[in-house]
């Protein structure tokens, strides 16, 4: 859940001028990928009203680039706000960003080698963050870079009882930020999960295979024992698909346009 914190009603020439970035301006390109990447992530079902991604600023990597506070299929350029790594807005000008921004500011300071964050509730993976004994991993060779298990952050051990569930301070950001470790993929017990790469593209990527991958498991689950990829073959895997990433990028960017062209 994400919602509003304050409604905002400047016009783009406006934010722009209480910029207080000003000069530091983030490649267009990227900014550009930043939208496909919000409209990807829903066309895949990864996202829906909710979630969101980010991308590391390209110029400044003590700051980052996420959208306002709205659904990923109608994010335009206008909608990108820069953000410093305690998630404060460097441009919002009275717009309304995510509550739960703290999880990628948190999570680009303690891993200089994340350039994209994806946090998403992606419907097939919940059910892995609350079930006590069974571990998520890599079950098929597109989502390797799951590897043999995934960290589960309970905010319950951090926060106690009787919290939202969402990452809306920088101490829960630091504590899922430590949860997630040097993996790519961090559960949030019956909330979701984010997922972490060193582009963008392969953060899309993954998220989307992180979905994949949970309903495989599930699905594998009911059949039978399952044999899960080894630590050696989530590895290997993960490096030659990995490779392949541009592929689903440019394909599933011309399906989301489809549908986002339908939207509007
Ligand atoms: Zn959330």
């Amino acid at each position: 859940m994400h919602e509003n914190s304050a409604i905002g009603t400047k016009t783009a020439s406006q934010i722009t001028e209480d910029s207080r970035c000003q000069g530091s301006s983030a490649d267009q390109d990227l900014l550009r990928d930043l939208v496909t990447a919000n409209h990807i992530l829903h066309d895949q079902g990864v996202v829906d009203a909710f979630g969101h991604v980010s991308v590391r600023h390209d110029k400044h990597p003590d700051r980052f680039l996420l959208a306002r506070n709205m659904a990923p299929a109608l994010v335009g350029i206008e909608d990108i706000v820069e953000f410093d790594l305690d998630g404060e807005p460097l441009n919002a000008a009275g717009r309304a960003v995510y509550l739960e921004r703290f999880i990628h500011g948190q999570i680009y300071r303690a891993r200089p080698d994340v350039i994209a964050v994806v946090h998403s509730h992606s419907p097939t993976v919940v059910p892995f963050s609350v079930v006590k004994k069974t571990p998520f991993r890599a079950v098929c060779h597109m989502a390797g870079f799951i590897g043999t298990g995934t960290p589960n952050f309970d905010i319950r051990d951090v926060a106690g009882d009787g919290t939202d569930l969402l990452i809306t301070s920088n101490d829960l950001g630091k504590a899922l930020a430590k949860t997630l470790g040097d993996k790519v993929v961090v559960l949030m017990r019956g909330h979701g999960s984010t997922v972490v790469a060193g582009s963008l593209k392969k953060a899309v990527y993954r998220a989307v295979y992180t979905e994949v991958n949970a309903r495989t498991q599930a699905e594998a689950s009911r059949l039978g024992e399952v044999t899960f990829l080894s630590e050696a073959e989530s590895v290997t895997t993960s490096n030659s698909i990995e490779t392949q990433v541009f592929r689903a990028w440019d394909f599933w960017k011309q399906k989301a346009a489809a549908a986002t062209a339908a939207i509007f």
